[in-house]
């Protein structure tokens, strides 16, 4: 029998019930049997098909993954092909470049980032953006890093001039906020790279 697909979100701080609420309203749109985890240490990976790391505050997950042995765990198991989704402060962890010392990114995405690069939290804002594969997607930027560089990794969503969604294999990364919108689209594509890339967008 196949092991149900147990997908990890990283469990310290930020958006983590809405990513693991959005991953189980997928597993039942899709009809997957799925199990959904939070991870706050590295056992909970043990036997993760899949890992998201929320959109939160980078410097609190990043000292807490280092703390609790999670983030050389996320970053072996990345490296072993685990699919891994990054959503905003999720992001800059697994990038190459953080122009940050208090924040080392694992380098799963070959790049560059700069934190905090649209303003404060009062300038925060969403805006619908075409993603290569889903189509027009409400975006939500809170206090969202840029993609100053793409390096290797392939674009998959600009805002006007900026990257702000990219694909590098096994790993995706997006400067905004899927799990604060009610659209499965996003989460869904994560799925199917999980699931070996069978399944495609169903729509809302
Ligand atoms: N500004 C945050 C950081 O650098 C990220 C913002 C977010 O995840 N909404 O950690």
């Amino acid at each position: 029998m196949l092991l149900p697909h147990k997908v990890a979100v990283v469990g310290f701080q930020g958006d983590v019930s809405e990513h693991v609420t959005m991953l189980k309203r997928t597993f039942r749109k899709l009809e997957i049997d799925g199990e959904v985890v939070q991870a706050r240490r590295a056992e909970d990976l043990s036997n993760a098909s899949g890992i998201i790391l929320p959109g939160g505050e980078s410097t609190t997950i990043y000292k807490l993954t280092k703390q609790f042995g999670l983030y050389d765990e996320i970053r072996r198991l990345a490296m072993s092909g685990i699919p891994v989704m990054g959503t905003c402060a999720g992001l800059i962890l697994i990038s190459r470049e953080t122009n940050d010392d208090r924040v080392k990114g694992m380098g799963l995405l070959d790049i560059e980032i700069e934190r905090n690069a649209y303003g404060r939290q009062i300038d925060s804002f969403i805006e619908y953006i075409d993603i290569i594969g889903i189509g027009m997607f409400p975006a939500v930027f809170i206090r969202a890093p840029v993609i100053s560089n793409p390096g290797a990794a392939k674009v998959m969503a600009k805002r006007k001039t900026e990257v702000v969604m990219v694909r590098q294999d096994n790993i995706i990364g997006l400067t905004f906020h899927p799990e604060l919108t009610d659209d499965t689209r996003i989460h869904e594509y994560f799925i199917s790279i999980v699931e070996g890339e069978r399944y495609i967008s169903t729509g809302r």
